[in-house]
């Protein structure tokens, strides 16, 4: 299919809830395609359809790794149904060029979605893994959540916001995560 433009920090598709999806069409599958090609062209983990202005509940992952690797994975009306644990890393975005900060993320995770062929499935992450959290990052973009909004330290992910010319933290979006922080 092709390459999307990835829209950036600031724009207005990011931060809206996206809506379900009631049947897995040709305009999705050619939606899928587009997530992929573009996710592959900026070599990403992880793209969310609102991140190419579509604001419907669709992501696609691809979290392999020389040591592990993994199929790509597609999911539609994706439910995280159980998580548990903390963990942080450093995390980044394709809608947020070479910005990197520390967040705090849940270290397993289990989700119910519908992939590409219309079929159920249920996918379980654990140990804080890439895959773990990068379907917590992609997941978040359906409701207009961002990455930033998990920040461990707002002041530090403001400096580097400012390095990169994007947008500063939005303090009314920050999440209050203090009991999952308090796991750590
Ligand atoms: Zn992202």
């Amino acid at each position: 299919m092709s390459i999307k433009r990835v829209l950036h920090y600031g724009e207005p598709s990011l931060r809206e809830k996206s809506k379900e999806v009631h049947k897995v069409s040709k305009k999705i599958s050619d939606l899928v395609r587009d997530l992929f090609d573009t996710m592959y062209a900026q070599n990403g983990v992880g793209l969310a359809a609102p991140q190419i202005g579509v604001n419907l509940r669709v992501f696609v992952i691809d979290a392999s790794t020389k040591e592990e690797p993994l199929e790509p994975m597609v999911f539609i009306n994706p439910k995280i149904i159980k998580k548990s644990g903390a963990v942080v890393s450093q995390e980044g975005c394709l809608s947020f060029p070479e910005a990197y900060t520390d967040v705090v993320r849940y270290k397993d995770v289990m989700v119910k979605a519908t992939n590409e062929h219309g079929k159920p499935f249920v996918i379980e992450a654990k140990g804080g893994t890439l895959l773990a959290r990068a379907i917590q990052h992609e997941n978040d973009h359906l409701d207009g959540i961002l990455f930033i909004d998990h920040c461990m330290n707002r002041f530090e992910a403001d400096e580097v916001l400012k390095k990169y010319n994007l947008p500063a933290i939005e303090p009314d979006k920050l999440l209050d995560e203090e009991e999952l922080k308090s796991q750590l």
